[in-house]
């Protein structure tokens, strides 16, 4: 049977906009030692904006416009700010695939154009040597073959990221760690301006899961591992934490689902207040 108040726990929590899809989550937020974070839209606000544009030939605009040609119809927040430069609409008849951890791949004039970062022109052997930078993230292009350039974008921490986790330490938790598909030098910077225990960049969903199970396998007999994304190509690491809590404005459907608590502000700080929600409920429970 379930103590009556979990109900009260999870009323609170709601009250807080945050939703608990059961009372055996509230009993789990108290054995979590370890909180792994995306980066993207969950530390950061994911809204970017471009911040440099550097062309091999083509001029600048040209760059974007033909960047934007891919993006428009991938839902990812980089390519969003793209196309937004670009001032394109998505009109339904461009048609990309989208190359999840790694950017776009789409046709412009008969040729392949594949937007996206170092991994992706590696793997369609562009050899050139790539412009990089440690604040922003760089986006590639390639046509035919042809490395076209490179455009700098930039996202900021959320107000509440390093509050979040200075409560999440002060509270019980051994361990934060950032898990992102961005480079390395991103991440880290990132990292170190949030102070965040751990940094593992150059992520591809089925390398989240796998860092996970790292992550699982450091902790004592009763301890949990929690895990905390936007959603946006994250619903399996969500799926392998003992806690996956995903944040709702900006998240997924599908990530919706496959969390067990859903933070409707997308606030960090949301967390700690859960954890201390947790805290209380089995205070009055015991
Ligand atoms: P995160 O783990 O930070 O949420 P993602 O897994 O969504 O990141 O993406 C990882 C990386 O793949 C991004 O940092 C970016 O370099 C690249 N990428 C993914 N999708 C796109 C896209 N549509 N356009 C450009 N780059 C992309
Ligand atoms: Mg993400």
């Amino acid at each position: 049977s379930v103590p009556l108040s979990y109900f009260g726990g999870i009323g609170a929590a709601s009250r807080a906009g945050v939703l608990i899809k059961g009372s055996n989550y509230l009993e789990a937020l108290n054995q979590v030692k370890t909180v792994a974070f995306d980066k993207t839209g969950t530390l950061t606000r994911g809204e970017f904006a471009v911040v440099n544009v550097a062309p091999v030939s083509l001029s600048k605009p040209a760059l974007i416009r033909l960047a934007a040609t891919a993006e428009v119809a991938s839902p990812h927040p980089i390519a969003k700010s793209i196309v937004a430069m670009a001032g394109i609409r998505a009109d339904g008849q461009q048609s990309a695939e989208e190359l999840v951890g790694l950017g776009v791949k789409a046709t412009s004039a008969g040729q392949p154009l594949y937007v996206g970062n170092a991994k992706l022109m590696r793997q369609v052997g562009i050899t050139n040597d790539l412009p990089d930078s440690t604040t922003g993230t760089m986006v590639y292009v390639a046509l035919a073959d042809r490395y076209q350039g490179a455009i700098e974008v930039a996202d900021a921490i959320k107000d509440t990221t390093v509050p979040a986790l200075a409560a999440l330490k002060q509270n019980g938790i051994r361990q934060t760690v950032m898990l992102t598909g961005d480079n390395r030098q991103v991440g880290q910077a990132v990292g170190d301006q949030i102070k965040i225990d751990a940094v593992k960049a150059e992520l591809l969903p089925q390398d989240k899961v796998a860092e996970m199970g790292k992550l699982k396998a450091e902790l004592g007999p009763k301890e949990k591992l929690a895990f905390v994304g936007d959603g946006l190509n994250d619903t399996p690491v969500l799926a392998s934490a003992d806690v996956g809590i995903a944040m709702g404005a900006l998240g997924s459907d599908a990530a919706i689902e496959s969390a067990d608590i859903v933070l409707m502000n997308d606030d960090p700080l949301a967390i700690p207040r859960t954890i201390a929600i947790a805290k209380r409920t089995k205070q009055i429970v015991w």
